[in-house]
């Protein structure tokens, strides 16, 4: 369980020096420009890995959560802001669609598995985050249509996506009496609006208007008012794909600082010279073996027991924790260069608060882990 197969260390490598190839040299462009490369998701679609946690039925590769978790953060090690809206455009909320019919997978799941289509997940509305039962977008049967109206905010990929899957209130007499809806872009009566944010630069992020937006009634995902069974169903892992996107910030945060402490030179020495850097550093890389050690067994836990919570939010947290304090250490060990767009580590270090955010909150995992001790 602790070491990599022979074919997830393949997955390793081929993203790895795709990334290296044609992520890096453009990241700092991308980032600057605040623009997700959606031709660039495709060309990397086309290598197979959206595909990589759907069953070889429908195209996929019939992988594990591991396989997922490794391409993410390999991705993330360069530029966490694609890692990100990748991640979203074919896992996370897509994998939704497995439980849609014959025909929604049709329409939607198998062009997402083989990346043609984009993905979004929309389930946080502006008074309603951490508290996602308190939603009070609504969707009322009307005829053959369903019509929306509300909002949703904070959306990746909500301005570029092919289709977001809405959650929305659909019977306000029972709780939580929520339906998720298959919304596809263009819907009339839905607008998209990007939102200027401080992280993920090269991820969109938007707000989602909903007024009087209609959609066919068979775009209802899975059974009415169980829209939360199905939101849950995928939530740990979830919360251990991003624990491995935290590690890779994390990880290519460190590869930078290594790389930096040798090549710098003060009071006629290098960086690495000196005894406080080198203890940095192995503290630093203690911090991600143990990280990513637990990774791989949450991974493999979440993969036999869907329900394996709290094993997911430990991953979640701690990756996210120490993905910030290894940041820390690396901006520092580069000094002013740090805080430079020169240097990898400086970019890197400022997706890392998004961390403790995503996948629920830091108290809000540390809520699941106090409840599966009682
Ligand atoms: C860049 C970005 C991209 C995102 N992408 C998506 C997306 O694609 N789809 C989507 O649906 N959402 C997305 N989100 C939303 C994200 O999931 C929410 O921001 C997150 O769930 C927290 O909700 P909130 O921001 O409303 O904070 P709140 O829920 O208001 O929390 C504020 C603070 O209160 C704390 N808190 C809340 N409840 C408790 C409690 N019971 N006990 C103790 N402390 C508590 C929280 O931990 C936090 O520190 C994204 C967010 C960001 C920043």
């Amino acid at each position: 369980m602790w070491k990599l197969t022979d074919e997830q260390q393949m997955i390793q490598k081929t993203v790895r020096e795709w990334a290296s190839a044609k992520l890096a040299p453009v990241a700092e462009k991308y980032e600057h420009e605040k623009v997700f490369p959606v031709h660039l998701y495709k060309e990397f679609a086309a290598l197979g890995f959206p595909g990589i946690r759907y069953p070889e039925a429908i195209g996929g590769g019939g992988g594990g959560i591991l396989d997922m978790c490794i391409w993410v953060k390999e991705l993330a090690k360069v530029l966490p802001g694609f890692a990100i809206s990748s991640s979203v455009a074919c896992g996370l909320g897509a994998k939704m669609l497995s439980y849609g019919t014959p025909e929604q997978q049709q329409k939607y799941l198998l062009p997402t598995v083989e990346g043609e289509m984009i993905g979004a997940f929309g389930l946080t509305e502006p008074n309603a985050g951490s508290d996602a039962t308190n939603l009070l977008t609504r969707a009322v049967l009307e005829g053959d249509e369903w019509v929306l109206n509300g909002s949703k905010t904070f959306i990746t990929n909500g301005c570029i996506a092919d289709y977001i899957l809405v959650s929305a209130r659909t019977d306000s007499s029972q709780k939580p009496g929520i339906s998720i809806f298959i919304v596809p872009k263009d819907s009339p009566g839905m607008s998209a609006m990007p939102i200027d944010k401080n992280c993920w630069y090269s991820s969109d992020t938007a707000l989602i208007s909903f007024e009087n937006c209609r959609i066919p009634a068979d775009h209802l995902l899975g059974p009415l008012n169980q829209g939360l069974d199905l939101l849950t169903k995928n939530l740990n892992e979830g919360r251990v794909t991003f624990a491995a996107f935290c590690h890779g910030v994390a990880e290519g945060c460190f590869d930078g600082a290594l790389a930096y402490v040798h090549q710098r030179q003060a009071f006629g020495k290098t960086l690495a010279d000196f005894q406080n850097t080198q203890f940095k550093l192995a503290e630093m890389k203690m911090k991600l073996e143990l990280s990513w050690t637990y990774i791989m067994r949450a991974a493999a836990e979440v993969g036999e027991n869907p329900q394996a919570a709290m094993s997911a939010s430990i991953c979640k947290n701690w990756s996210a924790q120490i993905s910030e304090e290894v940041a820390r250490e690396a901006r520092h060990l580069l000094g002013g260069y740090g805080c430079m767009n020169e240097y990898a580590v400086g970019r890197l270090t400022r997706d890392v608060f998004v961390s403790e955010v995503g996948e629920g909150t830091r108290e809000i995992n540390w809520r699941v882990i106090w409840k599966a001790l009682n």
